[in-house]
């Protein structure tokens, strides 16, 4: 049985005093909620100001981001030790916004992973195609590529901890969503090979969420599907009600 996760990444939204406002507003609402996890991914000067707000609560923290170095001359980012003092239980890792737009490949990908798992934190790999990609009949060997580039190395143990977030490209914030079929056909690829590398007992373990434009209309019919167990949700996690309604619609049941 797999713990359903619903995850907010807020991306480059919310001062500290917004992220304060949105978590003092969301907590209650998802207070009676003790069948999945709840992670708030906000961004990283308001890390600390969410984690802490939520300390006690069902409700958990996440980075965005993360340097896979330990310290060094690293202008402009953070190790995984500054975003754990920060409070951050869970990392996103490999969103496609880092890899299209600032050349994250799955060589760094595997180094965050492993710098999160060595630190001791919960990463959520995320994964998935561009519309050419798709269009070209290529989705299943881009998935396959990043899994194996992205999670080389793991154990079976780790592949069975980590979180992956499969978001198509072409549904991040375009208000298009991959129908409850096609989440299900990717997110069964990924069971597939997940079992093909770790084996079935970890692949069975490992919690798949589906990622792109989930709103409270559509997140019940996407967490029906047998093999998505939760969201990761850019835009629609902004509003605390509308998360909340999230939360309480997108758990698979
Ligand atoms: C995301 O940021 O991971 C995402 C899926 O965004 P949106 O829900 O806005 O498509």
């Amino acid at each position: 049985m797999r713990t359903p996760l619903l995850a907010a990444n807020w991306k480059m939204h919310k001062t500290v005093a917004e992220a304060t406002a949105f978590t003092t507003e969301f907590l209650p609402l998802v207070a009676g909620v003790d069948d999945a996890e709840i992670v708030l991914a906000p961004p990283v000067t308001a890390l600390a100001a969410v984690a802490g707000a939520c300390r006690g609560s069902n409700v958990a923290a996440a980075a965005q981001n993360v340097h896979w170095e330990a310290r060094g001359a690293f202008t402009g980012e953070v190790s995984l030790a500054m975003v754990q003092d920060a409070g951050a239980s869970h990392v996103i890792v490999g969103h496609s916004e880092r890899r299209h737009l600032f050349g994250e490949d799955d060589v760094a990908v595997n180094r965050k992973v492993r710098a999160v798992l060595a630190g001791g934190l919960s990463p959520i790999v995320c994964i998935g195609e561009t519309l050419a990609e798709r269009e070209a009949d290529e989705t299943a060997a881009v998935l396959d590529r990043q899994l194996d580039g992205g999670l080389a190395g793991l154990t079976a143990d780790e592949i069975a901890a980590i979180i992956i977030a499969y978001e198509p490209v072409w549904a991040i914030g375009t208000g298009r969503t991959a129908t409850p079929e096609q989440a299900q056909d990717a997110h069964a690829h990924i069971r597939g090979r997940l079992a093909a590398v770790a084996g079935q007992r970890a692949a069975d373990r490992c919690r798949l969420l589906y990622g792109g434009s989930v709103k409270p209309a559509n997140a019940a019919a996407l967490a029906s599907q047998p093999d998505v167990d939760g969201a990761l949700v850019g835009g629609a996690s902004l509003d605390p009600h509308s998360f909340a309604e999230i939360v309480g619609r997108g758990r698979p049941r």
